[in-house]
């Protein structure tokens, strides 16, 4: 393995991901309440307009988005998640596939990065 982040460093990406952890959780909290809504109002006009078919299509899909954008914060929660585990047992900043040392220029951007540049690029073709 290659050298180690100081534990200052350590501790400002700890920070950033604790931040970025509660942001996520209110914007979880707030797109449930929005879905609650849109159901409640869904159900309201269904039985006002029953079997208007085109409406029933842009309610669906307008589900489906929300549903996407949801469980893509819940998946980058789980990461930020597993990268504070990480910190805690002093292996974070270490590519999870060839375990050298992650940039801290990308770190600096993307603060739960499992992968370094190298590795990111060749997964994802
Ligand atoms: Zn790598």
């Amino acid at each position: 393995m290659t050298k180690k982040m100081k534990k200052s460093e350590l501790r400002q990406f700890e920070k950033r991901l604790i931040e970025e952890r509660k942001k996520l959780l209110k914007e979880l909290e707030y797109e449930g309440e929005q879905i609650a809504k849109t159901q409640l109002e869904t159900s309201g006009d269904l039985s006002a307009y029953s079997n208007h078919m085109a409406d029933q299509g842009t309610e669906t899909e307008r589900r489906e988005v929300t549903s996407q954008i949801l469980s893509s914060r819940s998946e980058a929660l789980s990461e930020i998640d597993m990268a504070l585990q990480k910190i805690n047992h002093d292996k974070y900043g270490f590519c999870e596939n060839c375990y050298k040392a992650i940039g801290k220029r990308r770190l600096k951007f993307i603060p739960q990065a499992r992968l370094c540049i190298k590795c990111s690029n060749e997964l994802k073709r």
